[in-house]
């Protein structure tokens, strides 16, 4: 290799390096990225939306599902990042694909898709518009967070956990 190309080979390396940590940073420290933010108990919330006070009767219930598991620990804080119509969604997409409605990753449980606390649905729209519950994919999503916390993140990634009927109860 000659100089000049050995120059311009160090430069490009440098810039994917961080170009890398950069996304790896975004991903796992989404509230960087979101203009509204709300504490309430256990949960720190983010969203470009405003966030409406009627999303804590949800977190109460999603709450007190997440209690009766086994793996609850009353000291555990979840970041809710309410990411529809984000970059930040968008970035989601194209690093990991198109398809959940959420997903659970360290701390934050991200919420993809539109919802409405009020009324306490969630709108995938992944083959077709529908409703889901909302407190349900929260609490599913919190115990995904709880799995990882429980038993290592080295055991239940989305590349090496157990069956799925336990990873997915
Ligand atoms: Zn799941």
């Amino acid at each position: 290799m000659n100089k000049k190309f050995r120059r311009i080979f160090k430069r490009a390396l440098l810039t994917l390096l961080i170009i890398i940590a950069a996304l790896v940073t975004i991903i796992l420290f989404p509230q960087l990225l979101f203009a509204n933010k709300m504490k309430y108990k256990n949960f720190k919330l983010c969203s470009n939306d405003k966030i409406s006070n009627d999303i804590k009767i949800v977190l109460e219930n999603a709450m007190d599902l997440v209690q009766k598991s086994e793996l609850y620990d009353s000291g555990y804080k979840y970041n809710i990042i309410l990411c529809h119509n984000s970059f930040y969604n968008k970035i989601d997409d194209r690093l990991l694909g198109i398809g959940p409605a959420a997903r659970a990753r360290l701390h934050n449980v991200i919420v993809k898709v539109r919802i409405d606390p009020k009324s306490n649905l969630a709108f995938p729209a992944f083959r077709k518009e529908c409703e889901v519950n909302l407190t349900y994919l929260l609490a599913h999503e919190m115990i995904h967070c709880l799995q990882a916390n429980n038993y290592g993140i080295m055991k239940f990634n989305p590349f090496r956990h157990p069956e799925l009927w336990k990873l997915e109860g």
